[in-house]
């Protein structure tokens, strides 16, 4: 729902901690490095071309910066961003480029199961979920031109009522073809699935396009590029379904929820989902199990 927008990124580097939680010499410099990819900027252009083909991308050599432009052509306009190691910036905010995280990460679609969680890491997570207000944030700005999401008036232009599983949801124009491909496999698999069918039963609303701030982060959610949907059951299928709303319940220890008392989707819908190039936030150490969100560009490099 509240889509936190360092969040993936901080799974990842969650996914490195969980993986050495008995070697507690690792520091977090490592723990980052293992979402960083190494990409040169030509490797991640390749990437962008092949997962937005609708979009031009092009790249010049600027001197006086010393750093690769790349110009974003969509709708008729065009945006330059510098590179700045993968993190795209607009030229303003090249000198605060520490305060970003790179935009093309290692992604796994795999939930963290607290079962396996050591009393550090619990902490970790703890800290982290409350340190987002001054911590880095993921750097969206090369969003704002794939989709025309500049200001709210450029990006309601875009946004489409639509039907998706039943439900009529707002999202970005863009959204339209991927997210009919993913209710198409859906259908295709829910006669002989009773989970899937259960789960088109239950469905209570979609919701994607919102404009708004994140309440406790610098920047906007995806859901304000309307590139982000959420999808609530009735009832929450009377289980848990964001940590948010425990946290805020006072429910301290929210990352330990067992599993089996958060709602999920079926893991059939996730994978067509993720196979269509959605990430899901059921898989963030905070996690955010209503949430699917447009990022191919993270599915190209993951494992
Ligand atoms: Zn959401």
């Amino acid at each position: 729902m509240k889509k936190q927008p360092a969040l993936f990124l901080f799974f990842l580097c969650i996914l490195l901690a969980s993986a050495t939680a008995q070697n507690p010499e690792l520091g977090k410099q490592q723990k980052e490095d293992w979402a960083e990819t190494n990409l040169t900027v030509h490797d991640e252009l390749k990437i962008w071309k092949k997962c937005y083909p609708d979009v031009g991308f092009k790249l010049e050599w600027d001197r006086k910066v010393a750093d690769w432009k790349i110009i974003v052509s969509n709708y008729k306009k065009s945006q330059e961003y510098y590179w700045c190691k993968g993190k795209y910036l607009p030229y303003e905010e090249i000198k605060n480029q520490d305060k970003y995280y790179r935009v093309i990460t290692r992604y796994e679609n795999r939930v963290l199961d607290p079962a396996d969680f050591s009393p550090e890491f619990t902490e970790q997570i703890r800290q982290f979920s409350e340190k987002r207000k001054t911590g880095k944030v993921s750097s969206k700005f090369i969003f704002c031109a794939i989709y025309d999401d500049q200001t709210r008036l450029s990006t309601e232009q875009h946004i489409k009522k639509i039907n998706f599983l039943g439900k009529t949801v707002n999202v970005h124009e863009y959204l339209r073809p991927k997210l009919a491909q993913v209710e198409k496999r859906i259908y295709e698999i829910k006669d002989k699935d009773p989970e899937v069918q259960k789960f088109l039963a239950d469905l209570y609303s979609t919701e994607a396009y919102n404009w708004r701030q994140i309440r406790d982060v610098n920047t906007r959610s995806f859901h304000s590029y309307g590139i982000a949907i959420d999808i609530l059951p009735k009832m929450w299928g009377k289980k848990i379904i964001y940590w948010g709303f425990e946290k805020n319940n006072g429910n301290k220890d929210w990352m330990l929820i067992p599993l089996k008392d958060r709602w999920m989707p079926p893991k059939a819908v996730i994978q067509i989902f993720y196979e269509e190039g959605f990430l899901w936030g059921g898989t963030w150490a905070v996690w955010d199990n209503m949430h699917f969100e447009y990022h191919p560009e993270l599915m190209q490099i993951s494992q």
